[in-house]
């Protein structure tokens, strides 16, 4: 079954308005490959997202960073799916590390947010991922196996889920997983899938890597035969980023 390469852009907590209105007219303007053959979607901070998504090019679209685990009401601080759904937005990334970690975001919370999320019509980017002390005690499948198993136990319909392998130790600090140790893991959960959900879901969830990616690691990462695209951090603020949406071809 061939699934569509997807590349994300996790603007994270980063930009100003200009400089958000510079990354998406260099995106308005790059050449790259037509929608049929990559998905982009750009995930900037909730206070840009209607802006971003009024003046970004059609063929991508736009995620948030995190929603709320249930419905709106007395949360201080927090925006929920519907909010979302009511603004068109249709994306939303939920389990990224930074929020397991900081913000103590366990399994269960990610498991739940998903199907929440889902349940709204929203599109989910799901996060797991294992930390260097996890991979050299070599609990690497252990963990992500968990991560992804909170998801499994909630949801049912796996269509508007791509499941994102973002190594802890290779987010932000330039130690990229290799593209050998990337598609071990995404084999992996690929496996996992298939034992625990069912071959067909296996074969069309999209599996895609995150942690260190820029323009010239991505080709070789993109060969891999079960790295299905990227979730990128810094080089999503950068003109690099279309040399990245350029690896799908
Ligand atoms: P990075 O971040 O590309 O800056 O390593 C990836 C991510 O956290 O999604």
């Amino acid at each position: 079954m061939s699934r569509k390469f997807f590349v994300g852009g996790n603007w994270k907590c980063n930009g100003t308005k200009e400089e958000v209105k510079k990354i998406v007219t260099i995106l308005n303007e790059a050449d790259v490959p037509s929608e049929d053959v990559v998905e982009v979607v750009v995930s900037p901070p909730f206070v840009f997202l209607s802006f971003v998504k009024s003046l970004l090019r059609s063929d991508f679209s736009v995620a948030a960073q995190n929603c709320w685990v249930r419905r709106g009401g007395a949360f201080t601080g927090e925006i929920s799916a519907e909010m979302l759904v009511n603004l068109g937005i249709p994306w939303v990334i939920l389990g990224h590390s930074e929020r397991r970690l900081l913000l103590g975001e366990s399994n269960e919370f990610v498991g739940d947010k998903v199907a929440y999320a889902l349940s709204q019509g929203l599109k989910v980017i799901a996060c797991v991922g294992e930390t260097l002390e996890q991979r050299e005690s070599g609990s690497t499948t252990d963990i992500v196996a968990a991560q992804t198993k909170a998801i499994a136990d909630q949801i049912s319909d796996w269509r508007n889920i791509v499941l994102a392998y973002e190594p802890v130790w290779a987010i932000g600090t330039g130690k990229v997983a290799t593209p050998s140790q990337a598609q071990e893991v995404h084999t992996g959960l690929r496996k996992w899938l298939q034992t625990n959900v069912g071959a067909e879901i296996a074969a069309s969830t999209r599996i895609i890597y995150g942690g260190s990616v820029n323009g010239a690691n991505c080709k070789e990462l993109a060969a891999q035969p079960d790295v299905d695209g990227f979730l990128v951090g810094g080089a999503s603020l950068k003109p690099e980023f279309v040399d990245i949406i350029k690896s799908a071809a």
